[in-house]
């Protein structure tokens, strides 16, 4: 686990050519056992409340090209804000999660979330814990609404069994690494 002096130093000294991916939105809404699962593959459904930023990593393949990827978990919350923006302008990917049984955190995407990182930063939209079926408050009929509007993938996950967790990652990899 590195913060973002960490980071700094680390690209001064060997031209880390890490890319890097940020995971933002509401808080509570799985961020955490999202990157968990995919970089350590376990699902620990008591993550520490995550407080600042920090990253793991993660190397990934794809047509044979090999990448390491720098996978940033961010909080939510508020007073956070600013710290998240700076991590997202030096962003290549992000992954704008939501919670599918919280509608305020789909409604947050459009006046939050989806409005980081620069233009040229690939993004793509993760609805969590799609096991909690009867508890689901987001239809497919407004995600595809704002999907096909932003021009963005899209996948449901579930951090607890590991639905289409490597999916995600390998999507914006492949966005990246198809741009760069
Ligand atoms: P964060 O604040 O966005 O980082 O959220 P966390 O990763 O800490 O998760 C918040 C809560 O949601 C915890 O109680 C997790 O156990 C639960 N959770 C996260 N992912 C899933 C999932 O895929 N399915 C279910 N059922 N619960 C999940
Ligand atoms: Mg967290």
């Amino acid at each position: 686990m590195a913060g973002i002096d960490d980071v700094e130093q680390i690209e001064s000294s060997s031209g880390d050519p890490s890319i890097k991916v940020v995971v933002v939105g509401d808080d509570s809404i799985g961020k955490s056992c999202f990157v968990t699962r995919y970089v350590n593959e376990e699902f620990d459904p008591f993550q520490p409340v995550t407080i600042g930023s920090y990253f793991l990593t993660k190397t990934v393949k794809h047509s044979g090209t090999v990448s390491k990827l720098q996978i940033w978990d961010t909080v939510g919350h508020e007073r956070y804000y600013r710290l998240v923006d700076s991590y997202c302008q030096q962003a290549k990917g992000i992954l704008v999660l939501f919670d599918l049984t919280n509608v305020n955190s789909f409604l947050n995407v459009h006046n939050l979330w989806i409005t980081k990182g620069s233009p040229s930063c690939h993004k793509v939209l993760v609805g969590c814990k799609c096991d909690l079926v009867d508890a689901r408050q987001v239809s497919e009929d407004m995600i595809k609404e704002f999907t096909t509007s932003q021009g963005l993938g899209y996948f449901e996950t579930s951090a607890k069994f590991g639905v289409n967790i490597n999916e995600a990652f390998l999507e914006i990899y492949k966005r990246i690494i198809s741009s760069s």
